[in-house]
């Protein structure tokens, strides 16, 4: 591979795994939705042999497209290599799937996106796949769920929808002492918000639904890290599993990814001001948002984090009063959207019910449950903030608060 002559990560987001068509010279990379590829050879190749020279052949195992985003991702991560998945949580399927086998035991973080938490609590132990699920800011206990047979630790910093947050490094060093594979759901932190890899992380998740696109428009998943383990990720979740990227949303991604950088600073700006707004408000109990002091981790989001991205969740007293208040706002709420998701250049509000998460989704335990209230309270509004003025975003808010 030829070697870059810039560094920056501005750079690296624009011209990362692009350059000008060597069939055209068109600036923008090209979109090609094909599906196949004419070979100039008699006999196919094993996808067991696929090289990074290898020829294109069909497009389940590789597609000039999608290899753009891929590469772009890596050179962002500061990782060998990365694979791009039909959604996120295809891209949480993949590394389960992939790097767990019956008998294996996995740990889970308790409060996490609700799809994961509920793939890995209903359908891994029907493989045989033993699941410990743990509140991954008690230390304590994830120490004493590791064993011999713990082959993975999945985790995510800052937590959906309640913005705890993980202590990778040290989590990391647990992971080591039974040489399990650290998987991360990043999709909150952004590539700008943690640099994952210094941090320790094997496998380096994100939705790419979210912030990577930053539009709203395109669907997708993306795993990051070393060559071996995306080799591996590439020939069972991407070829055999079959669940790839389209290449009109890689294309689509990659052109959010391209602005990634300088949009992160706007949110990180944004979401700040939104936060100190809402903390001063008389009739919110609650703001918890990294970039806030009055966030319990916030010393560890200063130590592990580069930017504190955009999400953030507040609470207006108790569940009812806050069920009242979602009803208003899905009605009068002019420039905030009232959706799920997250990460685009809307910004996007959601009422997130706390007994409701945490008998359906999560299912916690006593003490686990008693942490999550202890951390999130009674229902929260989790906020994408998102580009807009925000004295636009403020004056929508008053209008409903
Ligand atoms: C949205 C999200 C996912 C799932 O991603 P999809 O692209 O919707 O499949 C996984 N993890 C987190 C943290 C998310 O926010």
């Amino acid at each position: 591979m030829k070697k870059n002559t810039y560094s920056g990560i501005r750079t690296t987001a624009i011209h990362g795994g692009e350059g000008p068509d060597p069939a055209t010279n068109a600036s923008a990379p090209p979109l090609h939705m094909s599906s196949t590829f004419v070979s100039e050879e008699a006999a196919g190749f094993s996808a067991h042999d696929l090289k990074d020279d290898s020829p294109w052949l069909y497009a389940r195992w590789a597609n000039p497209t999608v290899s753009m985003l891929e590469k772009k991702i890596a050179e962002i991560e500061g990782v060998e290599d990365a694979l791009c998945t039909a959604s996120g949580m295809a891209a949480a399927t993949a590394i389960f799937m992939t790097f767990l086998s019956s008998g294996d035991h996995v740990i889970v973080s308790d409060v996490s996106y609700a799809g994961v938490a509920e793939l890995a609590r209903d359908t891994l132990p029907r493989f045989g796949i033993e699941t410990t699920f743990v509140d991954m800011s008690d230390l304590n206990a994830l120490n004493n769920a590791v064993k011999k047979n713990t082959k993975l630790i999945h985790i995510e910093s800052p937590v959906n929808p309640i913005l705890r947050l993980t202590d990778v490094r040290a989590v990391k060093k647990i992971a080591n002492q039974v040489g399990a594979i650290l998987s991360a759901d990043c999709t909150f932190a952004t590539p700008l918000g943690m640099r994952a890899s210094k941090l320790g992380i094997d496998l380096i998740m994100h939705s790419a639904t979210k912030y990577l696109c930053g539009h709203g428009d395109a669907v997708g998943g993306i795993i990051a890290g070393s060559r071996s383990l995306i080799g591996k990720l590439r020939l069972e979740a991407g070829i055999h599993h079959g669940g790839v990227m389209s290449p009109f949303n890689a294309w689509l991604i990659a052109r959010g990814v391209s602005t990634l950088p300088l949009r992160m600073e706007a949110h990180e700006k944004n979401a700040m001001i939104i936060a100190n707004w809402l903390e001063k408000h008389p009739n919110v109990t609650d703001v918890k948002y990294p970039g806030l002091e009055s966030h319990p981790q916030h010393k560890l989001a200063e130590e592990q984090m580069n930017n504190f991205s955009a999400m953030l969740s507040f609470q207006v007293g108790d569940e009812s009063v806050g069920k009242a208040l979602a009803n208003k706002m899905a009605s009068k709420l002019e420039v905030i959207h009232y959706a799920v998701s997250l990460g685009h250049h809307r910004s996007l509000i959601f009422w997130m019910p706390t007994e409701e998460l945490i008998n359906g989704s999560f299912r916690l335990s006593n003490i686990q449950a008693k942490s999550y209230k202890a951390f999130a309270g009674d229902g929260i509004f989790r906020m994408s903030v998102g580009l807009e003025d925000p004295e636009d975003l403020i004056l929508d808010l008053e209008r409903v608060l």
